[in-house]
C-alpha cells in the first residue's frame, strides 16, 4: 500500500442508486445530499468551557476536516452549521438569533453540551434554559463537557441529516410552520 493510499481513506459513501460499468445514477436529492453533508461549514458560537472541547475537536488528535468541516466561519452568511458551545446567558440569546437568521438556508443547529442544550446547572434567572427556547435545533449533543467523540458523534448525525433531507423541505409547510413557531420570517 502507498502511503498516499494509506494518508487519503475515501470517507464519502456512494449513496443509493444504480451502478454499472461505467456509470452511477442517482436522484438530484441524494447527489446534492452527498456534496452538502461532506462539506459543512461550521460557526462555533463558544461562550465557554465547552468551546475548550470544540478546539480539541478541531485539533490535528480528532481532526474534524476528515468530516469536510475544517473551514470554520465567523461570518453567518458564510456558514450553515451554527454550532452553539456553552452557558448562553439571557443577555446573549438576541444576538444568537440574530447570527441564526443571518445563516442562508439550508441551515441546521447543533447544541453541544447540557448548558446549550438545557441550561445545564445553571438554572438561574440570568441563563437561557435550553437555545430552543429561541431558535429550532436539529441535534443535541449531551455532556458537561462532552468529549470530542461526542461532539463527533453530532456532526455525524447531522451529517446523516443532511444527506437524506429532500430538496422540498426548506419550502414545505412543515417547516415554514417551524419557523413561525419562533416568529422567524
Ligand atoms: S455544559 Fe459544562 S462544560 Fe459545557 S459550557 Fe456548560 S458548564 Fe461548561
Amino acid at each position: 500500500m502507498s502511503d498516499n493510499q494509506i494518508i487519503s481513506p475515501a470517507i464519502a459513501e456512494m449513496p443509493e442508486g444504480i451502478t454499472g460499468q461505467g456509470f452511477f445514477a442517482t436522484s438530484f436529492d441524494k447527489a446534492v445530499g452527498l456534496a452538502r453533508k461532506n462539506s459543512l461549514w461550521p460557526l462555533p458560537f463558544a461562550t465557554s468551557c465547552c468551546g475548550i472541547e470544540f478546539m480539541a475537536t478541531m485539533a490535528s488528535h480528532y481532526d474534524l476536516a476528515r468530516f469536510g468541516s475544517e473551514r470554520l466561519s465567523f461570518s453567518p452568511r458564510q456558514s450553515d452549521l451554527l454550532m452553539v458551545m456553552g452557558t448562553i446567558a439571557k443577555k446573549m440569546g438576541p444576538v444568537l438569533r440574530e447570527v441564526y437568521i443571518q445563516m442562508a438556508e439550508p441551515k441546521w443547529v447543533i447544541a453541544v453540551g447540557a448548558c446549550a442544550s438545557s441550561g445545564g446547572v445553571f438554572d438561574t434567572y440570568s441563563v437561557l434554559q435550553g437555545i430552543d427556547r429561541i431558535i429550532p435545533v436539529d441535534v443535541y449533543v449531551p455532556g458537561c463537557p462532552p468529549r470530542p467523540e461526542q461532539i463527533i458523534d453530532g456532526i455525524l448525525k447531522i451529517q446523516e441529516l443532511v444527506g437524506n433531507e429532500s430538496l422540498r423541505r426548506r419550502n414545505s409547510e412543515g417547516y415554514n410552520d417551524l419557523m413561525k413557531q419562533y416568529h422567524i420570517e
